[in-house]
């Protein structure tokens, strides 16, 4: 069975049910500025113009005339939300914290001309990783390493490294700690039901053979997850870190053990980090021909120092926002070597990373952090969008009482049907026990709130940036601040009323839980589909542009998540299909559709 037809049984979905309008490449982001680094540089000298559709050879309209025998849900360029316009997102820096994301985020890359050889001392290595790009850090990551070994002060790159099969083609923190890693892996196939149905239908059938995947994300046990199943499908991985505290040493280990090529420990430097996207790229003999990336900072290593590499590339596949900020940026100026997927905004992954992973995450937060009891307490949640809605239906399912604050009418009048008490802040500031801000606004929350709150009373903020709260304002000299756990500070008046005050006004659930591993699924389950497309698409089909997946793509993932829950999706009748005037198998809404 050939490769499309093997991705055509796993996607039983057709192609020329996508509308031809969806294939046509839209930039919507203007770049403001060509910017130096990423934007200035070019693929090679003879890499075709990413604006000459000469250089595209194949039927410029790919999708009437070529049917796709493979039946994959296409990609498509979709008008996507500006993330700079639309709040961002909250940004996790290397050391840890979390940032506020500036509205137009550029990329610090290394210098150019770093020499491995000379490498810093620990000291320095430490400093270096704070001045850090931000860059890849707006994804989500759900590591929490388990195992110590910060005892080992000897870099990775300094030890002899092989596993048990004699293999040393990796760099990781303790290759011993392999058994530890699988069963973590383990652990997170269960929640991971899509990529394990899809390493299922595959049977046998390998629609990435011969892709040589070279990937830049979170080395967790999801992104292990997602790279055996990549390999499963019939793709070689190399893989380095998008984040230098986020791999989880024990996963990286089991999967050197499995025979992956891992360059990434926990705690890297930043010489060390560029060290190890080169160690994936810059191999005798084996050249990549799709990027996975999550934050553009592999993109732009090749950019940069192999810009040839991009003759043999077929696509890139970005997950972040300011990644795919960057792919935009680079499509609109012309310099997009290859076709390129935004993940980021696909429905699905949307929905999940705001409503659902807010929904799980703000009780995790609150209770990691205060070990408060939900049920009776009085809770006024600010702004009512997906992240709000979110919060108020974890509160209220716990027994709170749940109060909302918005300024749009529609938004309001939602929390209204959904049995919420619409006020604003200052009616309830006396009496409520937890304030959470979720507006993507800045001083919503100010002083004259707070020094009118009761005595205890939690505040927190679940929106990007950390202005929410104007946290600033209770640096005065008459109030003291206490940290009494990691994350939590009581700021105290003098009359001794206090706040408990949560990860200083950053992102809660970022800053103090975890991410379910169900939310990465769905990522990750796109991320293999965006693959799998631009990996056996003909060519022509995709120019040198973004595409956003389309909604039968949206589609198609969630359907591999359903069969977890047992759930039965009901058929379109013919009848049904024809009175709808849809297609059986989908997409089943327009894209203007909202959730
Ligand atoms: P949204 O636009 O759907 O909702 C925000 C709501 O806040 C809107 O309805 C808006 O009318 C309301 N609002 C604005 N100013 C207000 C004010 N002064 N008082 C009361 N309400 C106000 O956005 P969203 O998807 O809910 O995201 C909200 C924030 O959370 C953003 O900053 C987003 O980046 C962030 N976010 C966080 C997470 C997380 O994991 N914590 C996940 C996704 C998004």
């Amino acid at each position: 069975m050939s490769v499309q037809l093997m991705a055509a049984k796993m996607a039983e979905v057709e192609l020329k049910d996508v509308p031809n309008k969806e294939l046509s490449a839209v930039s919507p982001v203007t770049p403001k500025a060509d910017e130096k680094g990423l934007l200035n540089s070019e693929c090679n000298a003879s890499a075709p113009s990413p604006t000459s559709q000469a250089t595209v050879k194949g039927d410029p309209s790919p999708v009437t005339s070529t049917p796709n025998p493979m039946k994959m849900p296409q990609a498509s360029a979709m008008k996507r939300p500006d993330p700079q316009q639309n709040g961002g997102e909250a940004f996790v820096n290397r050391d840890g914290t979390v940032a506020e994301a500036p509205r137009m985020k550029k990329i610090q890359f290394a210098d150019q001309k770093q020499e491995f050889n000379k490498r810093p001392t620990k000291i320095g290595r430490r400093s270096l990783s704070r001045s850090i790009s931000q860059s890849s850090t707006d994804s989500y990551s759900s590591a929490a390493s388990y195992t110590d070994s910060s005892d080992d002060e000897t870099s990775p790159r300094d030890k002899q490294q092989k596993n048990s099969k004699g293999n040393g083609d990796f760099c990781i923190k303790n290759i011993k700690q392999a058994d530890f890693g699988r069963r973590e892996i383990e652990i997170a196939e269960q929640e991971m039901p899509a990529l394990m149905a899809l390493r299922k239908r595959a049977q046998g059938e390998k629609p990435l053979a011969g892709a040589k995947v070279v990937g830049c994300t979170h080395i967790t046990a999801q992104t292990a997850v997602l790279m055996e199943t990549l390999s499963a499908l019939g793709a070689q991985c190399r893989w380095a870190a998008c984040n230098i505290y986020s791999t989880q040493n024990e996963v990286a280990a089991a999967l050197a053990e499995g025979g992956f090529s891992v360059f990434a420990w926990k705690g890297e430097s930043e010489d060390d980090f560029w060290w190890c996207i080169d160690r994936c790229v810059n191999v005798e003999g084996w050249q990549p021909n799709m990027i996975l990336d999550d934050g553009g900072d592999l993109t732009h290593w090749i950019y940069k120092k192999y810009p040839s590499m991009f003759k043999k590339i077929k696509g890139i596949v970005e997950e972040s926002v300011t990644g795919v900020h960057r792919l935009y940026q680079l499509s609109k100026a012309g310099k997009l070597c290859v076709p390129a997927m935004n993940v980021n905004d696909s429905v699905t992954k949307q929905k999940f990373d705001n409503l659902y992973c807010c929904r799980e995450s703000i009780l995790d937060g609150l209770k990691r952090t205060t070990d408060v009891m939900f049920g009776g307490k009085q809770v006024v949640v600010c702004g009512y969008g997906e992240v709000g809605k979110g919060c108020c239906a974890a509160l209220k399912a716990m027994g709170s009482i749940v109060y909302v604050t918005e300024i749009d009418p529609i938004c309001a009048l939602q929390a209204c049907m959904d049995g919420f008490r619409l006020v604003k802040l200052n009616e309830v500031i006396r009496q409520v026990d937890i304030v959470i801000t979720c507006t993507g606004n800045k001083n919503v929350v100010v002083r004259e709130n707070l020094d009118r709150m009761k005595n205890g009373c939690i505040v927190c903020n679940m929106g990007h940036s950390n202005t929410e709260i104007d946290v600033a304002s209770l640096r005065t000299p008459e109030l003291t601040w206490e940290r009494v756990r990691s994350q939590v500070d009581h700021v105290i008046w003098p009359d001794g009323k206090r706040i408990v005050l949560l990860a200083e006004g950053r992102l809660l659930n970022l800053s103090c839980s975890t991410v379910p591993t169900f939310v990465l699924s769905i990522t990750a389950t796109t991320q293999a589909l965006a693959l799998i497309e631009l990996y056996n698409a003909p060519e022509g089909r995709y120019k040198q542009d973004v595409y956003l997946l389309p909604k039968k793509m949206d589609e198609y993932v969630a359907s591999l998540h359903l069969p977890t829950f047992d759930a039965h999706l009901t058929e379109l009748t013919d009848e049904q299909a024809k009175y709808l005037g849809l297609n059986k198998n989908g997409p089943f809404k327009p894209n203007y559709y909202r959730y």
